[in-house]
């Protein structure tokens, strides 16, 4: 496999030439003290060394290797203490942190981008900061000040990592039906009984604490999700003086063996009787789960793009040096025995197609991560309520959306690679195993895209559409007639989203299985005229460049491919959304 090379130019392009990302920082006091263009310059290259260097050559060894259990506790592949330390001595799990307890305090826009190299390094690897700063965020917004002194500094440091504690044998999309206990004790304390599984870093040997965050019921709790509260519960207690003390009643009984991610430990958690503290009000645990949520999706959504990425990179170069047959126009390559397989149109396709998706997901990451940005730290309201309707709206199509890609792509970088792509030294299957675990985890593809249809368009009325799509109108309105190749098409594809948008609200009200039966379909239309925004946006910033060097004139030639190729998909998808859920009712349950 190609070594891991963080792609800055394309990043750099996105945050200041596409978005003129330093124009909202100035905007918003929080971000104008710590960051401009230049420190997020330095930043992205600091991380682009350290994760090219130490973390991307764990890769594959991790695979292999994976986790193991024993009594004593869960090994991390060889490497990965010492690569962890490292990441975290240099600041990289604190990267979007709080600066008032030790964290850096970058803007979403810029931690996006050291996740999608962390995670296109080494899925596995970036799973245990990503969890680290999910649980840092929850804790921020709804811990106690006191809980956040004791724990927040040592998270942001990494000395202690985190971990998101959901998930039940028995409770894994319905979160309502959960069966964790937590008595309130005396001292204000609660004992927290229960088992919770499939726990990403739940254990392993990174680090000398592991501060689990774990959803369960007082005794006194409303049924379903209006009745689940938020604990922290300690691997090891901690003394007031902030030194560790006992070990914690929770423990790891086994971990699982699985398709890939095999050096991120996913772990059966077990609490008896565990000492721990209530985060936020009781019965509140759900809403404070989700201020980390858009987050966390938002980075998963991350994973698939990074996957995309990585297998991208390899299946270029791969593809360069490959020599099969002849052009179908004559020989290209006439001193050697045959052409490079780049020469091929079906090949051409495969990594267009790559590049198109995967460099239109980082610009529509980024531009998600901008409105978490704004809603977090705008002071007026109006702008601040807008966003978080639109991180509302945009955050499951991330989620789903890129990470069905991210599939997408890292199969065509396996295709790529004909047969060698099957095995195993070359990489590209890793990426594939790898990424599929993104569509699952954090709330399936299926429920993100009931979440957007259901919630986010039914819900609010079609209102938080209206915000993406004016934006959309507003743009293609003003732009100049140099842009009208790429304007045009994009206008028709919202134009269909639009109608595609009011079908689905008419339906709703006649038939509750109408949105369960439109919804993945719909989220991909949106996500390709999201898309087509994004490349009509890259378009506008590449254009009058293409003489000063080839990555305008390559950015301009993935445009029109994208237009050409890729949201022509629009037209199927929205046939078979419109056609309804009655053909989905034709057999009864013993017929299948
Ligand atoms: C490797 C790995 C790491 C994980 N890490 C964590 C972690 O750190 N913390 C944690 O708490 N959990 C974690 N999970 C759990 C993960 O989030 C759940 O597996 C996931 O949310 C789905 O839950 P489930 O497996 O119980 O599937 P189910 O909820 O049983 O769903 C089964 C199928 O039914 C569909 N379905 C369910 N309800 C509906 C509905 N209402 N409408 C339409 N379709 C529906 C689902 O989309 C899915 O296709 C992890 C899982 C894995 C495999």
């Amino acid at each position: 496999m190609a070594d891991y090379k963080a792609p800055l130019r394309d990043m750099r392009f996105v945050l200041n030439e596409v978005f003129e990302v330093a124009k909202l920082w100035a905007e918003l006091p929080a971000l104008a003290e710590v960051v401009d263009a230049e420190t997020a310059s330095a930043v992205l290259e600091e991380a682009g060394k350290i994760i090219g260097g130490t973390i991307a050559p764990l890769n594959r060894s991790g695979d292999e290797e994976g986790c193991t259990w024993s009594a004593e506790g869960v090994k991390t592949p060889a490497g990965f203490p010492e690569a962890y330390r490292a990441y975290a001595e240099g600041g990289w799990v604190g990267v979007g942190g709080d600066p008032n307890y030790g964290g850096m305090g970058m803007p979403k826009a810029i931690s996006a981008q050291v996740e999608e190299m962390v995670n296109a390094a080494n899925l596995s690897f970036g799973l245990y900061p990503m969890l680290t700063a999910g649980a840092c965020l929850s804790l921020n917004a709804h811990a106690s000040e006191e809980l956040k002194q004791k724990y927040l500094p040592n998270m942001y440091a990494g000395v202690w990592t985190g971990s998101m504690c959901l998930t039940e044998p028995h409770a894994g999309t319905d979160l309502g039906i959960i069966r964790t206990k937590a008595e309130p004790q005396a001292d204000g304390s609660f004992k927290i009984t229960g088992t919770k599984i499939f726990i990403t870093g739940g254990e392993h040997d990174l680090a000398e604490n592991i501060i689990h965050l774990v959803l369960a019921k007082l005794p006194d709790a409303p049924a379903g999700s209006k009745g689940i509260s938020l604990f922290l519960v300690p691997k090891v207690l901690v003394n007031e003086d902030g030194s560790l003390g006992e070990r914690n009643a929770v423990s790891c009984g086994s971990i699982e063996h699985k398709m890939g991610i095999k050096a991120s430990a996913t772990c059966v958690m077990n609490f008896d009787g565990a000492t721990g503290w209530i985060v936020d009000a009781p019965n509140k645990g759900l809403a404070a789960m989700f201020t980390m949520m858009n987050y966390e999706r938002l980075g998963v959504g991350i994973q698939g793009l990074a996957s995309g990425e990585r297998s991208y990179q390899s299946a270029v170069e791969y593809a360069r040096e490959r020599i099969q047959s002849r052009a179908p126009t004559g020989p290209v390559a006439k001193d050697k025995a045959a052409d490079p397989i780049i020469v091929h149109p079906d090949v051409r396709r495969m990594l267009l197609t790559m590049k198109a998706l995967n460099e239109g997901g980082r610009a529509f990451s980024t531009y998600v991560a901008m409105q978490l940005d704004t809603a977090k730290f705008s002071e007026a309201p109006e702008v601040r309520k807008r966003a978080e309707e639109l991180v509302a709206l945009l955050t499951p199509v991330a989620k789903a959306f890129l990470t069905d890609l991210g599939l997408e792509a890292t199969v065509h970088g396996q295709q790529v690679f004909g047969g060698h792509g099957f095995i195993r030294e070359w990489g590209q299957e890793q990426l594939v195993r790898d990424v599929r675990i993104t569509q699952i985890y954090e709330g399936t593809n299926g429920i993100q895209a009931l979440d957007l249809a259901g919630r986010k368009i039914v819900g609010s009325g079609g209102a938080f559409y209206k915000h993406f799509s004016d934006e959309i109108k507003a743009f293609a309105g003003s732009a100049s007639a140099e842009l009208a190749e790429f304007v045009e098409p994009l206008k028709a594809a919202v134009a269909n989203l639009d109608d595609l948008t009011a079908w689905l609200l008419d339906s709703a009200k006649s038939n509750p299985n109408e949105i369960g039966a439109a919804s993945v379909e719909y989220l991909q239309v949106f996500g390709y005229t999201a898309y087509a925004y994004m490349w009509a946006l890259m378009a506008r910033a590449a254009l009058g460049k293409e003489g000063e060097d080839d990555f305008y004139a390559s950015k301009l030639g993935t445009a029109r491919f994208y237009f050409a190729r890729l949201l022509p998909r629009i037209h199927s998808l929205t046939a078979s959304v419109k056609a309804g859920s009655e053909s989905l009712y034709l057999l009864d349950a013993e017929q299948f």
